[in-house]
């Protein structure tokens, strides 16, 4: 067996252990990254993030070129097939992996392919099927796995009409009908992507009211717009099972209602990848969803092993993980720079869009916090009106006495953009902070950053 020493063993090339890699490689460390993929990228780059959002932007432009008047100039709506769609998704894929193996290169980090596994706390073997024949011993290990769907066992993902998160984009054909079974972030933006299409979904949730964890306001806003779409929404249903055959499948909830469609999707939560890493052999051991339990300075239970992105659970986004790759790194070769990962805003790609960051009105009504509010409509801002795109809203909330910024709300086409001009005022230290920003800037003219200004105006209007 070859054996090879570093200062800092990576697991896993998704956002996390490539934040992990480059902060560290960039601080002096000599760096190894282990993927068990042929390409780097991680399930963000290959399953999750960047194909579902490249489909997402497809179908937002069949829906433009749809339901635009402008477009009946030049010809009638017209009918996409999911593969057809999917084609956009490889192209950016490919593009990312150029990128990013480039990275790797540039930055002089050695890339091994296979699944890596612990012989002891120090040293991790590379497995290629059932053999390993490389060794790396390491100062340092950063554990960042990721996580894959959760499967339950009487569900038969082999059948050519089930899929999972991971699986969809392997769907070959347009189904007519689809059940989603888990509204959660991933649930609802299949949900938007399919109705989109034009696909009949039934969007089956065990609980109250769509991502409830949202402005109450904005959670209603989506469950209104997936309904406009055709998506039927059902709450407070739980899975019992699901028959499938050549032609259907029916899922059985456990109130006994059956539904029936052409494909299924279980999109009902994730595990943390462990099961592979001979944790055994270290003595770590993970929660009942196999994630792992980490310190303040992302550090497992082991001294020198450290765990980021979503083995370790929330938020579970791309955006963090990378951060978090990032501070494992400075914790390991530069302490000062050290930051814990804690603000993250939340982005999700339904049609229309959502992001926020801060405080809801629930959360602050709890909390017994003077409050008032701001909105602005999309359908009144200019820029909004010219890029035909009227559906959304901005909504600040704001403190009564002290005009601090408590929380920024956004649903609408390029929420997810919008909101990052809130978040950057929200941040600033002391009276930095306040709605007073955005009536005293002046903001390009016609832009979606208005918004900020029209909430502003109406917030101050009602103190
Ligand atoms: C459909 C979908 C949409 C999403 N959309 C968004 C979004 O819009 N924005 C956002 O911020 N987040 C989004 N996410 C979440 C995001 O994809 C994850 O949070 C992110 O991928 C986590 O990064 P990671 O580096 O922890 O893990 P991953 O990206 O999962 O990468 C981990 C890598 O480690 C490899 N690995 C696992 N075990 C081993 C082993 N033993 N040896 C070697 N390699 C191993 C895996 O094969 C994988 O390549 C989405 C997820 C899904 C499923």
């Amino acid at each position: 067996m070859a054996d090879y020493h570093y200062d800092v063993v990576i697991i896993g090339a998704g956002p996390a252990g490539e934040g992990a890699a480059m902060n560290a490689a960039k601080n002096g460390k000599k760096v190894a990254i282990v993927e068990d993929k042929q390409m780097v990228g991680g399930n963000c780059t290959h399953w999750g993030t960047i194909p579902s959002k490249a489909l997402r932007h497809a179908v937002k432009q069949i829906i433009s070129f749809n339901t635009n008047p402008m477009f009946r100039e030049i010809g009638e709506p017209r009918w996409f097939s999911f593969p057809q769609v999917l084609k956009n998704a490889e192209r950016v894929i490919s593009k990312q992996v150029k990128l990013r193996t480039e990275f790797y290169g540039r930055n002089r980090i050695s890339v091994y392919t296979g699944q890596a596994r612990f012989a002891d706390a120090h040293t991790v073997d590379v497995y290629t099927g059932t053999q390993s024949n490389t060794r790396l011993h390491a100062e340092q290990v950063v554990i960042a796995t990721g996580s894959s769907p959760w499967r339950p066992k009487n569900i038969d993902f082999n059948h050519p009409r089930i899929y999972d998160s991971d699986t969809i984009l392997q769907l070959e054909h347009t189904p007519r009908t689809m059940i989603i079974y888990g509204a959660g972030v991933i649930g609802c933006e299949y949900a938007s992507i399919f109705s989109g299409l034009g696909v009949k979904v039934d969007l089956i949730h065990p609980g109250d009211r769509l991502l409830n964890f949202l402005d109450d306001e904005i959670s209603d806003a989506l469950s209104y717009h997936l309904r406009d779409k055709g998506a039927l929404i059902r709450h407070n249903e739980q899975f019992d099972s699901v028959q499938s055959n050549e032609r259907y499948v029916t899922m059985t909830m456990a109130s006994g209602k059956k539904v029936k469609a052409d494909a299924f999707l279980w999109a009902a939560g994730r595990s943390g990848n462990t099961s592979h890493l001979g944790l055994e052999s270290i003595g770590l051991t993970t929660n009942s969803r196999g994630q792992l339990e980490v310190d303040k300075e992302y550090r497992t239970a082991v001294e020198n092993i450290y765990a980021v992105g979503d083995v370790i659970g929330w938020p579970s986004l791309a955006s963090a993980a990378y951060d978090q790759g990032r501070a494992a790194a400075a914790q390991i070769s530069a302490p000062e720079d050290f930051n814990f990962v804690d603000s993250v805003p939340t982005g999700i790609y339904t049609i229309p869009e959502i992001s926020s960051v801060g405080k809801t009105e629930r959360q602050l009504t709890e909390e017994k916090v003077p409050y008032e509010v701001g909105q602005a409509f999309f359908k009144n801002i200019a820029r909004a009106q010219i890029t035909a795109e009227g559906v959304g809203m901005l909504k600040i909330l704001f403190h009564r006495q002290t005009l601090q910024i408590l929380g920024i709300h956004c649903f609408g086409d390029q929420a997810a953009e919008i909101v990052h001009i809130g978040q950057a005022i929200m941040e600033q230290p002391g009276e930095g902070n306040t709605l007073k920003y955005f009536v005293n800037t002046t903001f390009n003219y016609p832009t979606m950053a208005e918004a900020y200004r029209v909430a502003a105006l109406n917030g101050l209007n009602r103190l």
